[in-house]
């Protein structure tokens, strides 16, 4: 699933009273379910009829499914030659039914049968109502615990079952599911056709979707896989971009993860009303319609970015979550944070202009910032109830881990990293697998300590500072790293002692190639050869730390940071010296020179990490004496970079002078008050 907007939520961990009181007992599970839905929109209610091929696995009088806004009218459950009527009882707190027989089942196969009615409602959540064009759409969202309002079921995502798919729809809707269409006739009533969809793979009942209305569609194809971007009417002429996209991810995921797409077709389904970003349903992706459609005449640039990112991350889910499953929600985490990672790969090789790798940067960034706070959460946390799971997507699930992941990935080489990850997907594919299942795959394809590194980062709350400490003894560099968990709060910044992680530090002294290695200890000691005037410990600018430096180091640094740092780097510098001076670890007139040593730089990503600071410090910082001197540095700064790239936009100026013209004009008005430019806006 893709959040909008992502809000960070901070959460002290949930107490764990609840724990397996929401979970179904392990006594059956499902090898398929066969259910054909009838949405009318006249009484916004379903009617549904279901057929569940289950397995009993311990003998048993009762069946426990999931089940919430769900009537039953008829249940019947055949085993042994024998079909029995059941009693159904139902449970809206624990979102379940018991359906309770008179004699026991036995071990063995055994068919359910359900007839029931559902509610279209209003929630954006299970089988819901979304408008457009003045009528109605039935369609569904489920992830994580919704499909048991659309069909009871054993909805928890290790209970992977085919579904056969079947739609009674009015004359003139189609319908969307996970399979193709296999048949389409009229009836059973006039007025109705009946789609039945082709059987789909082994999955999770999170991840079944049905859409029905009017909509249209734009088609393509990649590497033998037919594509289909939808729309509502009148919509259609902006579904080019995000089939294009398609395209492309489709090839680059084909070929990175080893493993052809695993579906017969993929679907885009862009939707009037819809409450997540988007949502990885198998073959069937489900989006908010401003997040797939483009309207070429008037986008800005970053609505092809975000658009572009926002479907990459949806495919990446088709292997890593779809084809893969985590074994429960506590490693929801390893499922977003995996697709967020890798949602800029398939862009950055298609639009290199772009340089997702520098968005990367700065979302870490963000991510940093939140979990600088005292009430951060760590990356796993068990929850068992609906609304604990629905906690858990956060931006520590998704930026944190995938922050995480790119820095496992620098540390363990990219082609050992895709090694595992294919091995991984290889071994459980159709499957579940939980977090150590992944270390495992990645640590036999690096030899690396995968696991070891990983829990540091994804069991404990917050992130590591790393000190650096560095002098000139016999012509080498004696290095000093220190860590501890870093705080915006210098009060706690000060007494953080206990936490400690297994830290994978580039090192890079202005010359000759990077210097990496674990920091394992409080403090470890280590050198470089020749007498360095500073020792930089983020080389790369993959690290998830920061990184703290003598006065006289930093200081050195920033004397000639556009030539000896890559944009990257300049960006963890620049957030790195900020995040010194929010903790009172460094006095902020360092900060300030090291703005106008950066001065020239005409990198966007760089000037738009740098004004994020800027403007925070004019925002907050700045007593209203200090305000109108304040300004005028700051229009010293940046006017020469407006006058460089001009008001207006050159014909087919590339993307970084774009933004770099959006970044320079928005703290020019709104911290320094530029008279030209409040003139202007
Ligand atoms: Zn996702």
């Amino acid at each position: 699933m893709r959040k909008i907007g992502l809000a960070v939520i901070l959460l002290l961990p949930s107490l764990c009273l609840m724990a397996n009181a929401q979970r179904l007992p392990d006594n059956a599970a499902p090898d398929g379910y066969r259910i054909t839905l009838a949405p009318n929109f006249e009484k916004d209610n379903f009617t549904g009829d279901e057929t569940i091929q289950i397995r009993v696995l311990k003998p048993t009088a009762n069946l426990v499914l999931n089940a919430l806004d769900i009537e039953f009218q008829e249940a019947t459950i055949s085993a042994g030659g024998r079909t029995q009527t059941a009693k159904v009882s139902v449970d809206s707190v624990k979102q379940m039914a018991t359906l309770s027989l008179a004699k026991p089942l036995a071990a063995g196969p055994a068919t359910v049968h359900i007839r029931y009615t559902g509610i279209l409602n209003d929630q954006l959540r299970g089988f819901y109502l979304s408008k457009a064009n003045g009528r109605k759409y039935a369609v569904t969202q489920f992830e994580a615990t919704d499909a048991r309002r659309a069909f009871p079921s054993f909805d928890e995502p290790a209970y992977k079952a085919t579904f056969d798919v079947t739609a009674l729809v009015d004359k003139g809707d189609t319908a969307i599911s996970n399979g193709k269409i296999i048949s389409d006739t009229p009836g059973p009533i006039a007025g109705k056709h009946t789609i039945q969809f082709a059987t789909t793979p082994r999955m999770s009942s999170y991840l079944v979707a049905l859409a029905v209305g009017d909509f249209e569609y734009v088609e393509g194809s990649a590497d033998g896989v037919p594509i289909r971007v939808w729309a509502t009417p009148g919509k259609k002429a902006m579904a080019h971009y995000a089939l294009e996209v398609a395209e492309q991810c489709m090839k680059y995921f084909n070929n990175y993860f080893g493993i052809k797409y695993p579906f017969e077709k993929l679907d885009l389904i862009g939707l009037p009303d819809f409450a997540a970003g988007a949502m990885e349903n198998t073959a069937a992706i489900t989006f908010r319609d401003a997040l797939l459609l483009v309207n070429e005449k008037h986008a800005p640039n970053f609505a092809y970015k975000e658009i572009g990112a926002v479907i990459s991350h949806e495919m990446a889910h088709q292997w890593f979550g779809d084809l893969v499953t985590m074994q429960w929600w506590d490693d929801i985490w390893l499922n977003e944070g995996f697709a967020t990672w890798m949602e800029s790969k398939p862009l950055e090789a298609w639009k290199p202009e772009w340089h997702m790798e520098l968005d990367d940067v700065l979302d870490s960034g963000n991510t940093l910032n939140t979990d600088s706070l005292q009430n951060t959460r760590p990356i796993h946390q068990a929850a068992d109830s609906p609304d604990q799971i629905e906690e858990l997507f956060d931006g520590i699930a998704y930026g944190k881990a995938a922050a995480v992941l790119r820095m496992l990935e620098a540390y363990l080489g990219p082609e050992d990293f895709r090694a595992g990850v294919n091995a991984y997907l290889r071994a459980h594919a159709y499957g579940n697998a939980t977090e150590s299942d992944f270390w495992s795959a990645l640590a036999a394809a690096s030899r690396k300590p995968v696991d070891k590194l990983m829990t540091s980062f994804v069991n404990q709350p917050g992130e590591p500072l790393v000190s650096v400490r560095s002098q000139c003894v016999d012509g080498r560099t004696k290095v000093t790293l220190s860590q501890k968990r870093y705080y915006y709060d210098r009060s706690l910044l000060d007494s953080s002692s206990a936490q400690q992680w297994i830290i994978p530090v580039c090192l890079s002294a202005g010359s000759g190639a990077a210097k990496c290695e674990l920091l394992k200890d409080k403090e470890q000691n280590l050198d470089i050869a020749g007498c360095r005037p500073w020792v930089f410990a983020n080389a790369g600018a993959s690290g998830y730390y920061r990184a703290g430096y003598e006065t006289s180091a930093f200081r050195a640094m920033s004397r000639n940071a556009e030539k000896d740092f890559s944009p990257a780097e300049r960006i963890v510098l620049v957030r790195d010296a900020w995040a010194a001076v929010r903790a009172g670890q460094q006095p902020i007139g360092d900060f300030l020179e090291l703005a106008e040593e950066l001065q020239t730089d005409r990198n966007s990503s760089v000037v738009q990490q740098l004004n994020r600071e800027l403007d925070y410090i004019g925002e907050y910082l700045v007593s209203d004496a200090n305000r109108p001197q304040y300004q005028a540095w700051v229009r010293g700064l940046l006017q020469p970079v407006l006058k460089d790239v001009g008001w207006l936009p050159a014909s087919n100026e590339d993307t970084n002078r774009k933004d770099l013209r959006a970044h320079v004009i928005y703290t020019l008005g709104y911290t320094a008050r530029d008279p030209e430019v409040l003139a202007k806006a």
